[in-house]
């Protein structure tokens, strides 16, 4: 009985699901990108694409400047979203240890009694099979001992490769590879190692790791390891995702006071978003609820072409369907949000300066507590049951003003 892990890539995941879909965009350099503007960013692009020297990542106009022919299609989150589960569901057919890594590529973990050359190949292809089969997209399969050196398998057989990679031949086949081929290694990492006269992960091998450890501390030592061809050897198993993230609050007496209604609403917003970020997800639903003084409630439920778990989109959208219905005094506010995904998922057509706001915002809560920073209209709620002295309350806009004071990683 041996353990390996097989490491599935999609090849030009974005790009193939639009060509997969639109016939006319088959055999085409294709962008896909937040929007068709020349100054966003090109988030994937098809192999006929890449062929001209455009990379995920630059802007539409530099990719223009090397494939002047190229088509630019608006992205479609939700149908990666979509695409990206049933590959998911036909991963878990070969075995239950899935670990889904990022929206187009996943680990598993299998054990089989028979680990020669031959099965294993049997393996990786019957795998590529299914998910062609199901969504025709191809994918590079990476098959090793564990997830450092299977990844770097299926990167290097892109496009619709297989790449296996026996325990007795990861010391050969890291010894000559570039050292920012390994996951882990960034671009900055590489460059220092650059400077230490370092290209390949061979070269590491011969510098004693307290070395490493002296001149790039923790990550040094891990760094060290990974060039070895060291690795986890299972997969992380998510638990399952959650519905929906919600809060609701009955009010301490009956009100039509708009202003109270509404700053009740912007806490209870807060508390969604927050915990949202705090689990890392998003979602594209908004459900509120109302119950009236009579007992009779009020329930709406509106979907948004965009994901977000920030609490002024949770609030201003939940607040605008609320107003229409305060025509009675209220008891009861709950405000849910449903679609729920993963956010890493959504990574790529993200508001990079809100969430920079928000993170700002989050770790000032974290290290000096709960409601130390807060939007502004919550004010109102603690103003009328429980007064506060001192408060730190900012509006959301001057936020950003302080989020460069603030740590990447709370401390
Ligand atoms: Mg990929």
């Amino acid at each position: 009985m041996k353990k390996i892990i097989v490491h599935i890539d999609m090849d030009a995941f974005f790009a193939s699901v639009e060509q997969a879909l639109n016939p006319l965009l088959k055999g085409k350099p294709v962008f896909v990108s937040g929007n068709t503007a020349r100054d966003s960013v090109i988030a994937a692009c098809s192999y006929e694409a890449k062929k001209y020297g455009v990379k995920s990542g630059m802007s539409v106009y530099e990719g223009l400047n090397l494939c002047p022919n190229a088509v630019i299609v608006k992205g479609n989150p939700e149908r990666y979203i979509d695409t990206s589960k049933r590959i998911f569901n036909i991963l878990q057919t070969f075995t239950e240890k899935v670990e889904l890594y990022s929206i187009d590529e996943g680990f598993l973990e299998i054990t089989l009694d028979d680990d020669s050359y031959e099965n294993l190949e049997k393996l990786g292809l019957s795998i590529k099979k299914a998910i062609y089969e199901e969504t025709s997209l191809t994918c590079s399969a990476g098959i090793s001992c564990n997830k450092t050196v299977a990844k770097i398998a299926s990167d290097l057989c892109k496009p619709d490769g297989i790449m296996i990679v026996k325990e007795e031949q990861i010391p050969e086949f890291m010894e000559n590879l570039p050292v920012e081929k390994v996951p882990g290694i960034g671009p900055r990492m590489a460059e220092s190692l650059t400077l230490m006269g370092i290209e390949f992960c061979g070269q590491v091998r011969k510098i004693p790791v307290s070395l490493f450890k002296k001149k790039f501390g923790i990550k040094g030592e891990e760094i060290w390891y990974l060039c070895q061809g060291f690795g986890d050897t299972s997969v992380t198993v998510q638990s399952p995702q959650p519905k929906s993230f919600g809060h609701s609050y009955t009010l301490m007496e009956d009100t039509d006071d708009i202003d109270l209604l509404l700053s009740v609403l912007c806490r209870l917003s807060h508390q969604v978003g927050m915990r949202m970020r705090q689990e890392d997800y998003c979602g594209n639903v908004i459900v509120l609820t109302l119950r009236y003084s009579d007992f009779t409630s009020f329930t709406k439920r509106k979907t948004y072409p965009f994901w977000f778990n920030d609490d002024q989109t949770i609030f201003r959208n939940a607040s605008s369907i609320m107003i229409e219905e305060c025509f009675k005094k209220i008891r009861l506010i709950g405000v849910s949000v449903l679609g729920i995904q993963r956010k890493y998922q959504m990574s790529i057509f993200r508001n990079e300066k809100r969430e920079k706001m928000l993170k700002a915002m989050d770790s000032i809560n974290k290290i000096y507590g709960r409601d130390t920073i807060f939007p502004c209209l919550m004010l109102y709620e603690k103003m009328k049951y429980n007064p506060v002295k001192k408060t730190h309350a900012f509006m959301f806009g001057e936020l950003k003003k302080i989020s460069t004071l603030i740590p990447e990683q709370p401390v």
